[in-house]
């Protein structure tokens, strides 16, 4: 069967979801996205499409989800290996994660002009991959990282310090909300979202202990 075709410019969400459902695995999934160029605005200024890092085998253990690539990660191809990558590491080897266990995802997979937030149209399109990654990943515990990931997953009204600190059951799975390291950087070490991120990133790996 021949492989499906990356989605043109200005496919509607309905057809990314499509090219996103026919994928059926992880590699196939990354190669029909990696020619996607539904969001034209984005497609002409990337220098890749950031799909995502899975653990080398097995299920991960959790499934991290930012909100876009930056410059680094525009560079590299790869989620979270710039300043707030090198934080996000930081702080989960503090709470006793290992992000080699983890998935680490964005909401939008390339980079958004100047770092802008992504657009709602952009959100839409690429929300097919995102779904169709938290399936093949068997996604159980989520942690979305920043205020545009966690309206993604609950909603648009989200406000993230009323919805930290604990998961939400969202199609089955556990999702919490909380920081995203960019933020931790912004207000500094002794910031209160640093210290959010931590005591969240701790919460959720005490929770991954009592399940297993
Ligand atoms: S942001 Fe997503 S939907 Fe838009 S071009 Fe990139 S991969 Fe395709």
């Amino acid at each position: 069967m021949a492989a499906p075709r990356p989605p043109g410019p200005d496919a509607p969400p309905e057809e990314v979801a499509r090219a996103a459902a026919a994928a059926a695995d992880w590699p196939g999934l990354a190669e029909v996205a990696s020619g996607c160029v539904a969001c034209p605005e984005l497609a002409a200024t990337r220098q890749h499409v950031v799909v995502g890092d899975v653990p080398a085998a097995g299920r991960p253990r959790l499934v991290l989800v930012g909100e876009a690539p930056g410059a680094s990660e525009d560079e590299t191809g790869r989620p979270f290996v710039g300043k707030s990558g090198m934080l996000l590491d930081e702080l989960l080897a503090a709470a006793g994660l290992d992000r080699v266990q983890a998935a680490v995802l964005n909401v939008v997979k390339c980079r958004p002009p100047a770092n802008r937030t992504p657009r709602a149209p952009e959100v839409a399109r690429c929300s097919g991959w995102l779904h169709r990654q938290l399936r093949l990943l068997d996604a159980r515990v989520v942690v979305a990282l920043g205020l545009s990931s966690a309206k993604w997953f609950l909603g648009p009204k989200t406000v993230l310090a009323a919805a930290r600190g604990r998961p939400h059951d969202v199609d089955g799975r556990a999702v919490w909300a909380t920081y995203h390291p960019s933020a931790a950087i912004r207000f500094g070490p002794n910031g209160a979202p640093r210290a959010g991120l931590l005591a969240d990133l701790t919460a959720v790996a005490r929770s991954l202990e009592e399940d297993t």
